[in-house]
């Protein structure tokens, strides 16, 4: 018999080409008048027309989210809702601006809406990283999980095909390393791998026909799927050494998992061999090996030599990501970990 605790996060998913015109709708079903639009300074543009979708429900646009969450961002945020009298955020654009979002909720406890433009997930986890003084901490609180989540894949048309390849590898990672987390259960193993399904699916279309509705689709719910395991189980080795790289190092976010994710499988493909191997199957039988061919395929980065790290660097970074003790499939050690960065570095397909 199968033992396992289940723990849903309560929010409401609203899926669908056109559904960003519900935001007012979903605004006012959350019992709030008062809007405020988060967003990227790239993306102030569309965060007015969403401001000005909402009319009267919106007090305006804050466009200075950016990535990592520092602090002193969200303090400059805290003060226009407070200025505004804003009754709860709506949150534009990837995990920068949904971070943004959540750090507001976190302080304030106003409700959230997200509607997400990459595949990064965060818009379904309780869970925010935020920095200051160059620290990154990480937080988990049910006053951090947004309340409404609308996906609109109309608004992921224009994603560039980089960042679609990218984006949807770091989503692909949660994914994986849910298969062969602890606290897994069944619903999380069903949704990791159709997550992976609905990936392997569609960034190949994407990178030929970005502008593809159902492949943007498909993208999207994969997205969604991956997120929510996010969410819900534990991660292990993968994740610590994309945090220890973008913390340490500044690499760049989904690039790092994007190149990360076929060394860390196949280090974990032995001693996970029965969790992971119907995900295997998904990528040609072989999980490292198969999921570095997939992301060459399609053009993702393959090097950790191209974010300008050095063979000094890893050293460093072995040591930072075995510093703690914390759970994976296969024991860690430096030695084991600092031969994996290497590889990754080098581009190599593991084996
Ligand atoms: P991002 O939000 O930083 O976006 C990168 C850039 O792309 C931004 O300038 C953004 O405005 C732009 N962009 C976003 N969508 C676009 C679109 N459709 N078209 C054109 N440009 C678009 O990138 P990300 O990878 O989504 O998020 C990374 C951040 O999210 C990191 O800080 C990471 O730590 C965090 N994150 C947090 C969690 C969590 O659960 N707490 C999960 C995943 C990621």
């Amino acid at each position: 018999m199968k033992r396992f605790i289940y723990t849903g996060n309560p929010s409401r998913i609203i899926f669908g080409s056109g559904r960003s015109a519900e935001v007012g709708a979903a605004v006012e079903a959350l019992g709030c008048r008062r809007a405020l639009v988060l967003s990227t300074p790239h993306q102030k543009a569309e965060a007015q027309a969403l401001s000005q979708r909402l009319g009267s429900l919106s007090v305006g646009v804050f466009a200075g989210a950016v990535m990592h969450t520092p602090v002193d961002v969200t303090e400059a945020a805290l003060k226009v809702v407070n200025d505004t009298e804003a009754d709860c955020v709506v949150s534009l654009g990837g995990g920068s601006t949904t971070g943004l979002g959540k750090a507001i909720a976190y302080r304030t406890d106003l409700p959230q809406v997200v509607i997400p433009t990459t595949y990064a997930g965060s818009e379904v986890t309780p869970i925010l990283g935020q920095t200051e003084g160059g620290r990154k901490t990480t937080v988990r609180n049910a006053s951090i999980l947004p309340e409404v989540v609308i996906y609109d894949p109309d608004l992921t048309l224009g994603l560039p095909v980089g960042m679609s390849v990218t984006s949807g590898l770091n989503a692909m990672a949660h994914a994986v390393e849910g298969l062969y987390a602890q606290d897994r259960n069944p619903v999380s193993t069903l949704m990791a791998l159709d997550g992976l399904r609905a990936f392997r699916d569609s960034l190949p279309v994407l990178i030929n026909n970005p502008r593809q509705a159902e492949a943007r689709a498909e993208a999207l719910y994969g997205a969604w799927l991956c997120g929510t395991v996010l969410g819900t189980v534990g991660m292990a080795l993968h994740h610590k050494i994309c945090h220890t790289l973008g913390g340490s190092f500044d690499t760049p976010h989904a690039e790092t998992h994007a190149v990360m994710l076929p060394h860390t499988s196949a280090f974990n493909a032995e001693a996970a061999r029965t969790e992971l191997s119907a995900a295997a199957d998904l990528f040609g039988g072989s999980i490292g090996g198969g999921l570095w061919d997939f992301a060459k395929s399609i053009g993702a980065p393959l090097s950790l030599k191209d974010f300008g790290l050095t063979e000094a660097d890893l050293d460093r970074a072995a040591e930072i990501a075995t510093e703690n003790p914390y759970w994976n499939p296969r024991p860690i050690d430096r030695k084991s970990i600092r031969t994996l960065l290497q590889q990754a570095w080098e581009g190599v397909r593991p084996d």
